[in-house]
């Protein structure tokens, strides 16, 4: 687990023994080049890294500020320095699927996202890319689901695809059963690959 805010030593507490290697550092391109380190060196089955750069400037100075605006930047490039690392190695380039996701957005002009009706802060992105995975949309791929567009579905009848969803598609990517008790894709039925 690499994750960029020093708050998350907690994950280390919460679950002893759960992870086997918890990196934490602030300075996000430190950050990537050490889980880019960690994914050509060791043999994990799961990896996940938290770039706090967007979050952490958009708090301080707002949605779609200039630091907000070159955190992002800085960010899609540590993406892409992810995406090119897998791509160069065959044997990572062969196994390795990419899932992408974010917490919240934010209203430009405000440096919070505690307003859960405006599709500026509960819109995120999720993407799914990798060994296996032909270019598609979700939607398309999962009839099942509901495309919200900009409306907010609630939790009845048809789904939006949610980050909750993650960890049970990260579980049937891994081919091991959901997650005990959980509720989001707890039948493991997201289709990412055809
Ligand atoms: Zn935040």
């Amino acid at each position: 687990m690499f994750a960029g805010k020093t708050k998350f030593e907690m994950w280390g507490r919460a679950w002893p023994g759960a992870i086997d290697r918890l990196v934490i550092k602030p300075r996000q391109s430190a950050l990537v080049k050490a889980a880019i380190r960690d994914l050509r060196t060791d043999d994990h089955d799961l990896v996940f890294l938290h770039m706090a750069s967007p979050d952490s400037a958009g708090h301080d100075a707002g949605w779609d500020s200039a630091p907000y605006d070159e955190a992002v930047a800085e960010t899609d490039a540590d993406v892409d320095r992810v995406v090119s690392a897998i791509t160069a190695d065959p044997e990572l380039a062969g196994e390795v699927i990419v899932v992408l996701t974010a917490d919240h957005g934010g209203l430009p002009g405000t440096s919070t996202h505690g307003d859960r009706f405006r599709p500026e802060n509960y819109t995120v992105p999720l993407l799914v890319w990798g060994a296996g995975i032909e270019p598609g949309d979700l939607y398309d791929r999962n009839p099942g689901y509901r495309d919200p567009g900009t409306t907010q579905p609630g939790y009845d009848g048809p789904q939006p695809v949610r980050n909750g969803d993650i960890a049970n598609l990260v579980t049937d990517l891994l081919d091991v059963g959901p997650v005990p008790g959980s509720q989001f894709d707890a039948r493991q039925d997201l289709a990412v690959v055809e």
